[in-house]
Order: C-alpha cells, then sequence, then structure tokens
C-alpha cells in the first residue's frame, strides 16, 4: 500500500514538473520570437517628488503582448529571459526603446530603466548604453538604471569598474527593491550609487507598523547623509505618501499617484497629475 502510495505520490510530482517544464519551454520559443514580432512594449509609471508633487521621472515598465495569452507579466518572462540569456537583446530594446521615448519627453523628465544581472555579466553593457543614449541623441543625465542587490553580489571590483563607465556618461544609478535580501550598508559605501528605491514592502506597512515607518525613516536619514535620493516604491494611500513626506523620504511612486501606462497615454496623465497638483 505505502509502495503504492509512494509511486503514485512521485508520478503526480513528476507529471506536474513535466507540464511547468512544457509552459517553460513553450514560454522560451515564443519568447525567441517576440522581439521579431514586436510584442514588447513600454509601459511608463511616474515617480514624483513628494515636496513639489512635479514628476522627475518615469520608470519603464516591460510588457509582454503575447498573441493567445494577452499581456504577461515581468515576473513570469524575464526569468525565462535571463535562464536563456534572451535578455540581453530584450534588455538592449528596452534601453533602445526608453531613450527614444525620454527624448520626446519634457527635458526634466528622466526615464529609468531596470537591469538584470545577465545584462551585467555580458561584458556589452556600457556599450549598449551609450549606443541607446547616441540612438536617441539623449543625454546620459536623463537616464537612470535600477539594479538589484544580486548584481552587486557579482564580482566587487568588476561590478564597480562598470558602474563607474556609466556615471561617466552622466546616468544615474539606483539600487532597487531595498530592504529585501541582504541589503548590506557596504553596498551603499562600496558601490558609486546614487539613488535607493524602498522597497513596496515597507510602504504598504507604514500605516499598521511603527517598525515599518522608522525603518523608512532611518533610510531616509542615511539617504541624506550620503547625499542620495530616496523614493519610496508601491505607495498606494494618500495616508503612505502623508508619512513618507513626514519621515523626509524624496520621491513616492505607487498606484495611488498613478499606474503603469503606455507611452502614448503620459501626457495624459501629465495634464491629469498636474491638474491633482
Ligand atoms: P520593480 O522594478 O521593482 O518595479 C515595480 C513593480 O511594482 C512594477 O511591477 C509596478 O507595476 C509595480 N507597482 C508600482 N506601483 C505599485 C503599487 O502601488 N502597488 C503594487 N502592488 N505594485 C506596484 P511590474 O511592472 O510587474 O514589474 C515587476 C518587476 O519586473 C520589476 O520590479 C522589475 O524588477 C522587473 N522588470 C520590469 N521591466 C523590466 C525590464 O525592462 N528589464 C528587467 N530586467 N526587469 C524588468
Ligand atoms: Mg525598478
Ligand atoms: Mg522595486
Ligand atoms: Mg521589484
Amino acid at each position: 500500500q505505502s509502495k503504492a502510495d509512494g509511486r503514485g505520490t512521485y508520478r503526480v510530482f513528476h507529471n506536474e514538473m513535466n507540464t511547468r517544464l512544457q509552459e517553460r519551454r513553450a514560454i522560451e520559443a515564443d519568447l525567441r520570437a517576440a522581439l521579431q514580432l514586436r510584442q514588447f512594449e513600454l509601459y511608463y509609471q511616474p515617480i514624483v517628488n513628494i515636496a513639489s508633487k512635479q514628476i522627475v521621472a518615469f520608470e519603464a515598465l516591460l510588457r509582454w503582448n503575447h498573441p493567445q495569452k494577452g499581456v504577461v507579466s515581468p515576473a513570469t518572462f524575464i526569468p525565462v529571459a535571463e535562464e536563456t540569456g534572451l535578455i540581453v537583446p530584450i534588455g538592449d530594446w528596452v534601453l533602445q526603446q526608453a531613450c527614444r521615448d525620454a527624448a520626446s519627453w519634457s527635458h526634466h523628465i528622466k526615464v529609468a530603466v531596470n537591469l538584470s544581472p545577465v545584462q551585467f555579466k555580458c561584458g556589452s553593457l556600457e556599450m549598449s548604453v551609450t549606443r541607446a543614449l547616441a540612438g536617441a541623441s539623449l543625454h546620459g543625465s536623463r537616464l537612470e538604471l535600477e539594479i538589484t542587490e544580486s548584481i552587486l553580489l557579482q564580482d566587487e571590483e568588476i561590478t564597480r569598474g562598470i558602474l563607474n563607465k556609466l556615471r561617466v556618461l552622466g546616468v544615474q544609478i539606483a539600487i532597487d527593491d531595498f530592504g529585501t535580501g541582504y541589503s548590506a550598508l557596504s553596498y551603499l559605501r562600496n558601490f558609486p550609487l546614487d539613488k535607493i528605491k524602498i522597497d513596496q514592502s515597507f510602504v504598504q506597512d507604514l500605516n499598521q507598523s511603527a517598525s515599518a515607518a522608522a525603518i523608512v525613516k532611518a533610510i531616509s536619514e542615511l539617504g541624506k547623509a550620503l547625499d542620495m535620493t530616496i523614493v519610496a516604491e508601491g505607495v498606494e494611500t494618500a495616508e503612505q505618501l502623508t508619512i513618507l513626506g513626514d519621515q523626509r523620504c524624496t520621491e513616492a511612486q505607487g498606484y495611488y499617484i498613478a499606474r503603469p501606462q503606455p507611452a502614448g497615454k503620459l501626457m495624459q496623465m501629465l495634464n491629469d497629475l498636474s491638474a491633482v497638483a
């Protein structure tokens, strides 16, 4: 009896693995064709200065318009793109498109682009960024690159070298999802960073949790002392935005301010937000 159960369990597990593997393979095959078929699109979410309420940047968020599945979330396809190396050409497209879009905005608004650790490892990141800026005639100071902790966990010398070269172009570096993972304070000392993005999990706990508020305040003060800008991600309520302002956080981003929108809708968004301010 127990033997049969064991085999049955194994078979169910095995089938599940197969299904997941097949799903991944299907995504992979579709992903290979997606660039050619122009199925990718950038959505943009504004980042506002809390004190002035002005839009300071738009973060580019990648969307995949799949012909059968509809809009596929980056959480689903970015891991597959990273494992297959497809994130390198996809990431190049993102950089180029984001710079082209930003070139049409008013000059004080920056564009923020997310980078994968795989783009760092492939050795051609600086060239990709240089080309994207040149192709759009965009000055480096209009581009902000968002990196995650996993990039800082790679070879320290090499990473610091790449970040320094990017900064020579005028590009600013932000650390995304700060406060999750290890978030060692040594990062802030060992790497050239301009901006800290406080992870949305802290922001969403602000109303109920005194410790979340204390952490936001501490990061804000640390940022100020280190001459870094502090951005709060995932702001969903007016109350959260007020608390963030009180904690001297510099910038905010989240559904309360605006959801990510296709590039064609940004003019409308700028009008709506200036009406609110
Ligand atoms: P992220 O860079 O931390 O981006 C913030 C995510 O939070 C976005 O999810 C955004 O839509 C979502 N968000 C914004 N405001 C709120 C809010 O108020 N509440 C909640 N619950 N969520 C909010 P999205 O667009 O699904 O992207 C997920 C992640 O995928 C991004 O996290 C980023 O790590 C990655 N990603 C997106 N685009 C790219 C890309 O072009 N390249 C790379 N390598 N990664 C990307
Ligand atoms: Mg980001
Ligand atoms: Mg984030
Ligand atoms: Mg995130």
